[in-house]
């Protein structure tokens, strides 16, 4: 389903700001300009998704899909692996356009 282009160009102004900024959206915490997240955020994500943000072509979907799957992470540590797992995936589904 395509997005009206004022919500596109305000989610890439929101990742193009956050890759120059000095703040790591997911947990507030200090990081490296140029960076999407701070050292911890970003070795959490799994190698695929590490991979993501490199593919400058499609760098906003997949700096917010990443986002997206550090904050269900995070949120939800104690559940299970095996659940965590499926919400984890279920939130790839959501965020891939
Ligand atoms: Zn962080």
């Amino acid at each position: 389903m395509e997005q009206p282009i004022d919500i596109d160009l305000e989610r890439a102004n929101v990742a193009y700001a956050d890759l120059a900024g000095t703040v790591c959206r997911c947990c507030g915490l200090p990081k490296q300009p140029k960076f999407s997240f701070n050292g911890f955020c970003y070795h959490s994500l799994p190698a695929r998704m590490k991979r993501s943000l490199w593919d400058r072509e499609h760098y906003v979907e997949n700096y917010f899909a990443a986002l997206a799957w550090l904050r269900i992470r995070f949120k939800r540590q104690n559940v299970e692996p095996l659940e965590q797992q499926q919400d984890i995936d279920r939130a790839g589904e959501v965020n891939r356009d």
